[in-house]
């Protein structure tokens, strides 16, 4: 199928994107940005949008920059970007090392970062990333101005987020974690490049032989992702080992309140779930 008639806009600044947002955005307008989720919804015309603001010639939003111990990431740069480690610490390690699971090559060289946190598909790897780190979103319009959401305040559910219709994701502030912290990621799909059934990301701090600065986030198990508090207090003041990572893990699956579909039960996904935090958490320790 082709997608249903659309006004086609194509802004040159942030000024003029969001001017074409307060206009457009009441009227069924939408922002596209690698088009990788937009437009195969628009060829099933399972989504008909009016109008798309496409912002891939906006320059002002290719940035990557490290600022105020944050790695910011501005609206334009795509998945691709981070094949490569974007920063010589654990941060810039484990996102080289998440971006090899999200979807296939020529995908990751048109999708971008803030396009998968505004899209929230509840299995994207950026989207657990950003939970488990307490990420900034930043969000812009006309008539809102600026505003910094949390990431526990800015995922709300399947493909929902805290962002208004004229809003756009002009940045996503990841903070940059210490060089000592130990991180993992861990994920489970069926095949190379499908959508996960389950993730894990984790990261602590070993002091005194002990772990502490514990954060545990699960994506894909539930309708967004979300740090697992449950989980993370299980291993606080504990030293780092099978036992104590399997303990944890229980306490993530059982905190879960899983999706469940037809191809996917309830109960598996808490299984897999189960198995990537341990496994996360494995590899952080290695
Ligand atoms: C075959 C296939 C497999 C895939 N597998 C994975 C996977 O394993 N993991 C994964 O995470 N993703 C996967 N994806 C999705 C891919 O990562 C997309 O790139 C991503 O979800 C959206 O980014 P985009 O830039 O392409 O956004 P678009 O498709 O352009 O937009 C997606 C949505 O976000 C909105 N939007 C985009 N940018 C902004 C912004 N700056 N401000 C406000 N709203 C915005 C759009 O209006 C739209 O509603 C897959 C895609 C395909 C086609």
């Amino acid at each position: 199928m082709k997608p249903a008639p659309f006004h086609y806009h194509a802004p040159k600044t942030i000024e003029e994107t969001l001017s074409l947002l307060a206009e457009f955005a009441p009227d069924d307008g939408r922002v596209i940005a690698g088009g990788q989720s937009l437009v195969p919804t628009m060829a099933f015309r399972l989504a008909r949008p009016k109008h798309l603001v496409d912002i891939n010639g906006v320059k002002a939003l290719d940035t990557l920059k490290i600022q105020d111990g944050k790695l910011c990431i501005g609206a334009g740069v795509r998945h691709a970007a981070f094949h490569q480690p974007v920063d010589d610490g654990p941060l810039g390690r484990m996102l080289a090392a998440v971006v090899r699971h999200i979807a296939h090559y020529p995908i990751r060289t048109r999708g971008t970062f803030c396009g998968s946190i505004a899209h929230a598909d509840p299995a994207s790897e950026w989207c657990a990333v950003a939970a488990a780190l307490d990420a900034e979103m930043v969000a812009e319009s006309k008539r809102g101005g600026l505003r910094v959401i949390a990431a526990k305040d800015f995922f709300k559910g399947i493909m929902t987020t805290a962002l208004r219709d004229e809003e756009l994701l002009t940045e996503v502030r990841l903070p940059i974690p210490p060089n000592d912290i130990h991180v993992g990621f861990a994920e489970f799909s069926r095949r190379a490049g499908d959508y996960a059934i389950a993730m894990a990301v984790a990261t602590y701090r070993l002091k005194d032989g002990v772990m502490s600065e514990m954060r545990i986030a699960v994506g894909g198990a539930e309708a967004a992702p979300r740090r697992m508090i449950e989980a993370e207090r299980v291993l606080i003041g504990h030293p780092p080992n099978l036992g104590a990572f399997q303990a944890a893990a229980h306490a993530a699956a059982n905190a879960l309140d899983p999706l469940d579909d037809e191809n996917v039960s309830a109960g598996y996904r808490c299984d897999i779930a189960r198995i990537m935090v341990c496994r996360a958490l494995e590899q952080a320790n290695a």
